[in-house]
């Protein structure tokens, strides 16, 4: 098969591979129809995260057909449509119980090798799932490729930014970071009666979807305090959603928020610390709420819901490419190039 693989800093190149074989009895094989590209796989191929392995097929988002089960495996068969989380999860164990899935003990990243162990990744025409009756979701026919690659990551991320922000229709919010994820969590933070939201983004391209969606847009942070404030009698913003990951946006997360208010972030940090200190939370009384989504669990709840969606999220996807050009697709993605916010690679 093909796969899009990690060789160095802003280095990857599809290259040849051997097929992926059924190693566990819970193990299936999926055949990709389409493959996203994620702000998380820019952290190894920026060097911001290190340790993969050089050879590793990138992605962890992707969505297939079923084409070979471990005999263990109950809850699908040869054919299934499937989408999948981002990381394996048994589906048995406490945390997966508690739908805490993104915590399952069993939990294995896609598109992660470090020292040859770990998984492969979805940008590839074939993806090995671990622990397939509690990772993949079977989707039926009808849900279009790029509606169910979104179910797997970037929407249920969004809902699950949105609440932990305990989103309710009085409050006034601020979004802070306005890509994939930020949008689809203003989306779902309308779902769940949210009426005033302030977008904060620097892209011009990225904010003009935010209004789209319903969104105050603000282009600086000087403009975004100035809207929640004036919407809030000066208190400022009960609930922030910070999607950036980065300390100056924690820092204006602080600067925004009511004394009360709920900071919930699901920006992927990489600090050892917080842009405010213990005494600053103290003073506010924040609410810290953080941590990587429980997507498996957040897919079963949306499944049914995407019908009641105001739009077709799938048209976030705004490029696609055969997976050949895949140093082009990360070109573009990771540069944001021609207007670029979210792009998958499709096995037509
Ligand atoms: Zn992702
Ligand atoms: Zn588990």
């Amino acid at each position: 098969m093909q796969g899009c693989c990690f060789l160095d800093i802003k280095q990857v190149r599809t290259q040849p591979l051997a097929d992926p074989v059924i190693q566990n009895s819970l193990d299936a094989i999926v055949q990709v129809e389409m493959a996203g590209l994620c702000g998380s796989d820019l952290h190894p191929f920026f060097g911001r995260e290190t340790g993969l392995d050089v050879g590793t097929v990138m992605g962890h988002e992707f969505v297939g057909r079923v084409i070979e089960v471990g005999p263990e495996v109950t809850n699908l068969k040869v054919g299934d449509r499937v989408s999948c989380p981002f990381s394996t999860n048994c589906g048995n164990c406490f945390y997966c119980n508690i739908g805490l899935t993104s915590r399952c003990i069993y939990n294995q990243l896609f598109g992660w090798r470090q020292n040859s162990q770990g998984l492969h990744g979805g940008q590839a025409e074939f993806v090995l799932v671990p622990n397939a009756n509690g990772s993949l979701v079977h989707i039926g026919e009808s849900i279009s490729n790029e509606t169910a690659l979104l179910l797997g990551d970037n929407l249920s991320t969004g809902f699950y930014c949105a609440e932990m922000a305990a989103i309710h229709s009085d409050g006034v919010y601020l979004v802070i970071g306005c890509g994939t994820v930020g949008l689809l969590t203003i989306l779902a933070a309308q779902y769940l009666g949210a009426k005033k939201i302030v977008a904060f983004d620097l892209v011009p391209e990225r904010l003009k979807m935010a209004e789209q969606l319903g969104a105050s847009t603000a282009s600086t942070e000087e403009a975004a305090l100035q809207e929640i404030r004036s919407a809030t009698k000066g208190r400022g913003a009960d609930g922030v959603m910070e999607l950036v990951g980065l300390l100056p946006a924690q820092e204006f997360a602080y600067q925004a928020i009511r004394p009360g208010g709920i900071m919930s972030t699901i920006g992927c940090h990489c600090t050892p610390n917080f842009g405010f200190s213990p005494t600053d939370a103290y003073d506010k009384n924040i609410t810290y709420r953080t941590g990587r989504c429980p997507a498996r669990h957040y897919m079963d709840q949306l499944l049914p819901k995407l019908t009641e969606l105001p739009m077709d999220i799938g048209s976030l996807i705004t490029h696609q490419f055969s997976l050949s050009e895949s140093e082009k697709a990360y070109d573009v993605f990771s540069n944001r190039k021609d207007g670029c916010v979210k792009a998958a690679f499709s096995f037509g």
